[in-house]
């Protein structure tokens, strides 16, 4: 019997490399272990993900920013059933707010789910996602309480 090849019908996970995507600084620079977006030149505005056009002024004039290193708990949600093939509930997500005014949907990494508080400090740990159709590594920007 001919080998069966799985194909990704439906990708959930982003396209991270230069090849697929227009933002690969982004996952160049996540990869270093820095979380970036991108900031609009013209009006000022952060948006969160990063944009190759600002959501506020439609300029196309962007430049790469940091992100600072830590952020607080807005709120989360626990995930116990239904989670994405290859992961283990209970999955804990949060909205996480930065001092720059962006306020970002990720995973907390690393902690168990009556740990997790509104208000607590959080930094950023990346995750592991699974491999491109082309087989390559893929990362995604998670986090982890600041101990
Ligand atoms: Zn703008």
């Amino acid at each position: 019997m001919a080998e069966q090849k799985y194909i990704y019908t439906v990708d959930p996970f982003s396209q991270q490399y230069e090849d697929q995507t227009r933002l690969y600084q982004f996952y160049d620079n996540l990869r270093e272990g820095k979380l970036t977006t991108t900031g609009c030149k013209a009006c000022g505005h952060i948006p969160w993900p990063p944009r190759v056009i600002c959501p506020q002024c439609l300029s196309d004039d962007l430049e790469w920013v940091d992100m600072p290193k830590t952020g607080k708990v807005y709120s989360y949600t626990i995930q116990v059933a239904a989670v994405p093939p290859g992961y283990d509930p209970p999955l804990v997500f949060v909205l996480v707010d930065f001092d720059n005014g962006v306020r970002i949907f990720t995973r907390l990494l690393d902690t168990e789910p009556e740990e997790v508080k509104t208000g607590m400090e959080v930094e950023l740990k990346v995750g592991a996602a699974p491999p491109d159709a082309q087989g390559r590594d893929r990362i995604i920007p998670c986090f982890t309480l600041k101990r």
